[in-house]
This record gives structure tokens, sequence and C-alpha cells, in this order.
């Protein structure tokens, strides 16, 4: 009988979640624990870190998973790489629902860079506004360029001093096109930093960042280790043996 567990913490896994309740599959819904008050879901759910690869296949073999959904955000490297190794263990079949990377449209000035270090050496000599879309996590290397006048948004308050003075701004969104251009422009931003996380919430600030006509120094993807990917809720229904959803 399956028993899935998706490993969540974004949009597309909480639409995921939502088909898998109305398919009526046997499945619990995992959350990293980052960020508060998760949105209610029709599965059950578990919070928190499984304790790295031993932890995760403990729990895949004491919770009977059959098969296991890594739903989790393009940029949560160590949780993909651990669920390849436990699911490699435990001869747990996996999938990976990970949306398209955003792809340079005529008009964008992006300078493509490998990690945040690239990022924080892309950024000009001479004192700018910057608008640091990435997580707090990876705010600190920032510091080493005090020139700049940051602006952070974050889905919490957040707890603690940052490493930086900061202009924060705290909201889960949606955002759309005119209110990134309004939040832009109200702050004379005048640089973008963003990793490509790909779909359609996220996308509004690199939009904006075109119609601004604003340098937006992109941060690329982690590498991940070979898994069997695909990039819509519909062939994750049919990989789990949904046949209505087969050619959705
Ligand atoms: P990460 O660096 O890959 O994960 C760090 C550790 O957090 C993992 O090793 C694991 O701990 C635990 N963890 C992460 N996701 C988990 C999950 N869904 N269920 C149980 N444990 C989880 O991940 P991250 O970048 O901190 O992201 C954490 C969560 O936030 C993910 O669920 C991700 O989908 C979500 N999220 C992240 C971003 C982002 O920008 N990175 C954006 C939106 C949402 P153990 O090793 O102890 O198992």
């Amino acid at each position: 009988m399956t028993r899935a567990l998706i490993l969540g913490g974004t949009s597309d896994a909480n639409v995921l979640a939502a088909e898998i309740a109305r398919a009526g599959f046997d499945a619990v819904y995992s959350y990293g624990g980052r960020t508060r008050a998760p949105a209610g879901q029709p599965l059950p759910i578990r919070i928190g870190g499984f304790g790295g690869v031993n932890g995760l296949a403990d729990y895949i073999r004491q919770e009977r998973i059959t098969h296991v959904i890594d739903a989790t955000h393009p940029f949560a490297a160590e949780m993909s790489r651990n669920a390849v190794a436990a699911c490699a263990e435990t001869q747990t079949p996996l999938i990976a629902l990970e949306r398209a990377p955003w792809a340079k449209v005529p008009g964008d000035h992006w300078i493509e860079v490998a990690d945040i270090a690239a990022a924080v050496a892309a950024l000009p000599k001479t004192p700018a506004r910057v608008f640091l879309a990435i997580g707090r996590q990876h705010i600190a290397p920032f510091s080493e360029k005090p020139q700049h006048t940051y602006t952070l948004r974050f889905v919490d308050p957040p707890e603690g001093d940052l490493p930086f003075e900061a202009d924060v701004i705290v909201s889960r969104g949606p955002f759309t096109l005119q209110s990134e251009l309004e939040m832009l422009r109200s702050r004379n931003i005048g640089w973008i930093v963003a990793r490509n996380s790909g779909g359609d919430g996220a996308r509004a600030k690199i939009d904006a960042g075109r119609a601004l006509g604003l340098p937006v120094v992109t941060i690329a993807r982690p590498q991940l280790p070979e898994r069997h990917r695909v990039e819509s809720v519909a062939e994750v229904m049919a990989w789990l043996g949904h046949r209505a959803c087969l050619g959705a």
C-alpha cells in the first residue's frame, strides 16, 4: 500500500499535498521548521529535521514510507541530498518536484553568478541601494560591502540582531508586478540580488527589475546528485499511480 512522504515547505508542495489528499493516498507532509505558522495542510504534518541521512532512513523504515517526494525549494540542497542518499539506502523510490529555473528574456540585465560569495563580488564598489531577495541565513557575507544600503524581505520578523543594519520588510506575499514596482521605486533600489528559484510566485521581482532596467544578480541553483525530477504535480501523481492524472 502506498504511503508517501512529502518533503515540503513550498507552494508547489502545498498544491501537491492537496492533490494527494484528494486522491485519497496515505501521506505525511514534512516541514523543515524554518518559518513559523505553516499553512494548514489537508494531510498529517510533521515538523523539523530528521537528523541527517540516517535519521531520514530510520524515519522511512519506521513509518513504512513507500514513496518519497522531494518538493523542497530548489535551494534546499542539504535536504535534497539527504533524500537521495536515504532513499538509496532504504531502496525507496524518490521523485523530485522542482520548478524550472527562470530563463533570461530580452530586456533582462542579469549578472549570473554561481553562489553567494560571487554575488557579493558582483555588487559595485560605489554605494547603491540593494534589494537582497535571499534567505536570512545567507545575508552575512554582504557585510563585506558595507557601503550599500540593503533592503531585506522575510516571511517572519527576524529574531535577534542582523549582521548589519538594514531596511527590513516582513511579508509573506503574494507579490505582484505592481507591488514589486512600488516597493523598488519607493526605496530607490538600484540593484537586486536573487536566487534563480523559478516559479510564478517569486518572479514578480525579476519582472519588476526588468521593467525598471535594474541589474539583477542571479544566483544559480546548487548542484544536486542525479535523481528522477519532474516539474508538474500531474507527473508526480502519475508516478504515484494515480491514473486519473495521467496526461493532465
Ligand atoms: P536545507 O538547507 O536543505 O536543509 C537543512 C536541514 O533542514 C536539512 O538537512 C533537514 O534537517 C532540515 N529540513 C529541510 N527541509 C526539511 C523538510 N521539508 N522536512 C524536514 N526537515 C527538513 O533547507 P533550507 O534551505 O534551510 O530550507 C528549509 C525548508 O524551507 C525546506 O523545507 C524548504 O522547502 C523550505 N524553503 C526554503 C527556501 C529557501 O530559500 N531555501 C525557500 C522557501 C521554502 P535534517 O538533516 O536534520 O533532516
